[in-house]
């Protein structure tokens, strides 16, 4: 069985086709600039050169095309035609209260996606783009939605909702949903395999520290809290969103500086995080280069994210009543070794302790923590693709 893989950005398209037999990737790429001037798709067969193909890409549905067309070129093709293709497997970011797992996409979802436009303005379009585009281009292969938000949808009520009037909930569904979800279960998965035990045993805390970044504590394989919210400006500072602020922030800042709500938004958004703490830049190696340089805006950056992170750490450990692993994932917690060493820094307190030996370890598997340690910390790279993959595969057997 043959699976692609796509996720859809408003300019851009991620792909991965995926032999099931194996779960080997035959085919990966990155389509970017749609809509623009210059769109650019980078289209990476296995064991081939990687390929790069330039041109005007007007919308998600000649991507979709020009994407296909790579996968079933005769000389950088990895398939012979499209009709190989048995399924696809999309990421949709919010599923809202409406989608607790990966759903068969049928037109009656679509419905439900478009309801859920309102709670993810940027992210639920681009997504409901591309599969339109594989409907239209791909008729009759089955297609499944895999939520970032599924996973947190076991979070209790005492966890969800913000100390809002009940009927902000009611009436706008305003509460934490969560992001990142297919990440947090993934590596909470792998994390009890390489502890062999079942996940009903264990309380472990997941943090996905990328670009975005967010916490979850998984209790007894379910997701009890996490750190971003109704949308995922919540929670850890991250590389250009503010993570949590005191919401008097806000009316102040517009009235101080005459800011629209739109621009608030993309103040907190793209402007706050690291990126703003440093007035350097949003990417972590930038800041670590600088801050090793002796910047002190740049230390600072980096000690309030691994404040805010040990912070969190700390508070989930006292949500699930205590800690078994602690797992780093995402581009700044698979490869920043010194992140690590700070964050784990003073967590000493919960039966744990980073082996600076261990700890030297970059884009791959691996237990951290001292030998004999209470609580297992662990490098564990992410793979959100391979989980969508793996839930498309699922539901389309199933299919009669
Ligand atoms: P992601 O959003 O998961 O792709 O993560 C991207 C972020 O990971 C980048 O913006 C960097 O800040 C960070 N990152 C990636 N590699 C390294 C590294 N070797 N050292 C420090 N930070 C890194």
């Amino acid at each position: 069985m043959k699976i692609l893989v796509v996720n859809c950005g408003s300019s851009s398209i991620k792909y991965q086709l995926f032999n099931m037999e194996d779960e080997s990737v035959l085919a990966k790429g990155l389509l970017e600039r749609i809509g623009l001037e210059g769109s650019v798709l980078t289209h990476q067969p296995a064991g081939k050169e990687k390929v790069v193909i330039n041109g005007d890409v007007e919308n998600h549905s000649v991507g979709i095309k020009l994407v296909l067309d790579a996968l079933t070129d005769p000389s950088h093709g990895v398939i012979k035609s499209m009709k190989e293709i048995d399924a696809v497997g999309h990421r949709v970011v919010h599923g809202a209260e409406r989608f607790a797992d990966s759903v068969l996409i049928t037109p009656q979802v679509m419905d439900a996606l478009e309801e859920c436009i309102q709670m993810a303005p940027l992210h639920n379009p681009p997504n409901i783009l591309g599969i339109n585009a594989c409907t239209e281009l791909m008729p009759g292969v089955p297609q499944v939605g895999v939520f970032d938000t599924a996973f947190h949808q076991t979070m209790p009520k005492h966890a969800f909702l913000y100390g809002l009037p009940y009927e902000a909930y009611e009436k706008y569904g305003l509460r934490r949903y969560g992001f990142h979800g297919t990440s947090h279960r993934y590596v909470s998965q792998r994390a009890a395999e390489l502890m062999q035990e079942h996940m009903t045993n264990l309380r472990i805390i997941t943090c996905h520290l990328g670009n975005g970044a967010s916490i979850a504590a998984v209790k007894h394989g379910k997701s009890v809290d996490t750190s971003m919210g109704f949308t995922p400006l919540e929670g850890l500072v991250m590389g250009t969103r503010s993570g949590a602020i005191d919401p008097a922030i806000i009316p102040f800042l517009m009235k101080k500086e005459g800011m629209t709500p739109e621009q608030i938004d993309n103040y907190l958004n793209k402007k706050s995080g690291v990126l703003g703490l440093s007035g350097i830049s949003s990417d972590f190696r930038d800041i670590e280069e600088a801050a090793k340089d002796g910047n002190e805006r740049a230390q600072l950056a980096l000690e309030i994210f691994a404040y805010t992170v040990r912070k969190f750490i700390g508070s989930y450990a006292a949500a699930m009543g205590g800690v078994d692993a602690i797992v780093f994932t995402a581009g700044l917690g698979e490869n920043s070794i010194a992140m690590r060493d700070k964050i784990c820094l003073g967590l000493e307190f919960l039966g744990t302790r980073i082996d600076p030996v261990k700890n030297n370890v970059r884009g791959k598997a691996a237990e951290i923590s001292v030998d004999g340690a209470k609580v297992k910390i662990f490098v564990i790279p992410t793979n959100e693709e391979l989980v969508i993959a793996r839930d498309t595969k699922e539901i389309c057997a199933n299919l009669v």
